[in-house]
């Protein structure tokens, strides 16, 4: 399973919901975007970055492999930081990008069961960028117009190399 880079259309897409009830394929789907991300290696995946209009991110902060379906952030801080943020899309650059520090996070498992929970750090930033991806938005269409043209810039240059 190949992760998709920018400038490929697809990750423009905005993903469909999906049902882990009936949705057979849903698990395996699941456990090759696990293998590709571990392979590229990063710690979030989500479906729309490998081609497929699902709403599914696969990640693992170093605490296993979390798999959530139809992934919401339902509330957020106002406080938000700035930090740098790279992207399995976008290999070899990262870019800074202003987050909300904290998020709420409701989704179901693959088994169709509502999980909620609440992240800081990390989690809220990675949350937040694969469920943008979910939605065909990448982490430069949220930095400032001059972080993103340095960002693209170096990106070319890297990809010209
Ligand atoms: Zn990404």
């Amino acid at each position: 399973m190949d992760i998709l880079l920018h400038p490929n259309p697809a990750l423009k897409q905005v993903a469909q919901p999906v049902d882990p009830a009936t949705d057979r394929g849903l698990k395996r789907l699941a456990v090759d975007m696990a293998k590709a991300m571990y392979l590229a290696p990063g710690v979030g995946l989500a479906a729309t970055q490998v081609g497929i209009q699902k709403r599914l991110v696969v990640f693992d902060l170093d605490d296993g492999l979390v798999a959530l379906c139809n992934p919401e952030i339902v509330s957020r801080s106002e406080e938000t930081e700035i930090d740098d943020e790279g992207c399995l899309s976008f290999p070899g650059i990262t870019v800074p990008v202003e987050r909300c520090i904290e998020v709420t996070c409701e989704a179901l498992d693959l088994e169709g069961r509502p999980i909620r929970f609440e992240g800081g750090g990390l989690l809220a930033r990675m949350l937040q960028h694969e469920i943008d991806h979910l939605d065909g938005v990448l982490m430069t269409d949220r930095a400032t117009a001059f972080d993103r043209r340095a960002a693209l810039r170096r990106y070319r240059d890297l990809q010209e190399g």
